[in-house]
């Protein structure tokens, strides 16, 4: 592909104002691949982003390109790469780590001091993301996949990497009961993860009867409404029915839910991204039932892992796929992404 060939990207130049224009294509590295864009998936930091132009404490200081959780089709390949070629379907991890950091060499490349994460403003200069036509990646960053794997499916390997790795995280779900709360993208591909690793109950917590009955769809074996507060108080003042809870809504009251509901001995772990510093914690149950905190960032080595549960079904997302538009449409692709009782997963769609 001629670089001089203008591609078109979404361009976030701030609050409420994602352009779809012109962008820059990228020279191509020689360990590097440029890749046609497949489908990518409108997450909650994107939304965050499309309206407040920040994520939590990343500010947008430049317009740059969203999108995250991509797939595509190698359309050039560099003189180094070695195991791709033009016309494999691929899926990006967006996060390049340097390797050689205390983090990445103590085995924990998400927690990279030096991350660059593609379509987030967590680095500057910003790199851009997966809302283009077609974009430049490190051929190391990418996972490839049978050419007929749906790219409606596969783009959801970045948000299934989320679940799998606070599944890792949380030790062994076999026979297990669990709760999520929170039956978003995130929520649903766990309970999808919790259901394969051999989790007993798997009971979603939702205040949205869409996100219940998709949860339900998604592997969960039963579904409460927190806004029915006896539902959480009950099990409560039973001292908790459940192992292990996945906190998943990304706010302070879904987290209190997930205490409340986890039993003595159990284990707490922290998936959504709570955007206030400050969140009240019933601390007071944690101590007097022991139980232990666990913390997820982004995923950490299972990417590939993630792909395959993809590739041969042990995962089907498309419970949870509900709407995908072309990147032209990107305005319309976005105002149905905030209907939360309408969509969970929005896809973004290259012209190929
Ligand atoms: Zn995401
Ligand atoms: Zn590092």
């Amino acid at each position: 592909m001629n670089q001089s060939v203008s591609i078109m990207g979404a361009m976030l130049h701030g609050p409420e104002d994602l352009r779809y224009e012109q962008v820059r294509a990228e020279p191509l590295g020689a360990d590097e691949l440029r890749i046609r864009l497949g489908a990518a998936g409108i997450c909650g930091s994107d939304q965050h982003y499309f309206r407040h132009a920040r994520m939590g404490s990343f500010m947008l200081k430049a317009p740059f390109v969203l999108g995250h959780e991509m797939s595509g089709d190698v359309i050039e390949a560099g003189p180094d790469v070695a195991g791709f070629a033009p016309g494999d379907r691929v899926v990006v991890d967006p996060a390049l780590t340097c390797g050689s950091c205390p983090s990445c060499r103590a085995g924990r490349a998400n927690l990279c001091h030096n991350v660059q994460f593609m379509g987030s403003a967590s680095h500057d200069p910003h790199l851009d993301g997966g809302y283009r036509d077609s974009f430049v990646v490190k051929a190391v960053r990418c996972v490839k996949v049978p050419a007929e794997t749906p790219h409606k499916i596969i783009a959801l390997t970045e948000p299934l990497s989320i679940a799998v790795h606070a599944v890792e995280r949380a030790g062994a779900l076999l026979g297990r009961d669990v709760v999520i709360t929170g039956g978003g993208t995130i929520g649903c591909l766990i309970a999808a993860t919790a259901r394969a690793a051999g989790a007993a109950r798997i009971c979603v917590s939702d205040p949205s009867q869409f996100r219940r009955d998709t949860a339900l769809k998604m592997g969960a074996t039963d579904v409460i409404d927190p806004m029915r507060r006896e539902a959480v108080e009950t099990l409560d003042a039973a001292g908790g029915a459940f192992d292990i809870g996945f906190e998943a809504s990304g706010n302070a009251a879904g987290l209190n839910d997930c205490v409340r509901m986890i039993s003595r001995g159990g284990k707490a772990v922290l998936v959504g991204m709570i955007p206030t510093m400050e969140c009240t914690v019933p601390f007071n149950h944690m101590t007097t039932r022991e139980i232990d905190l666990v913390s997820t960032f982004r995923q950490n080595a299972v990417f590939a892992r993630s792909a395959s549960m993809l590739v041969d079904g042990r995962i089907d997302p498309r419970p949870i796929v509900t709407g995908s538009y072309r990147l032209a449409d990107l305005r319309e692709a976005f105002a149905a992404s905030f209907e939360s009782e309408r969509h969970i997963k929005v896809l973004l769609l290259g012209a190929g």
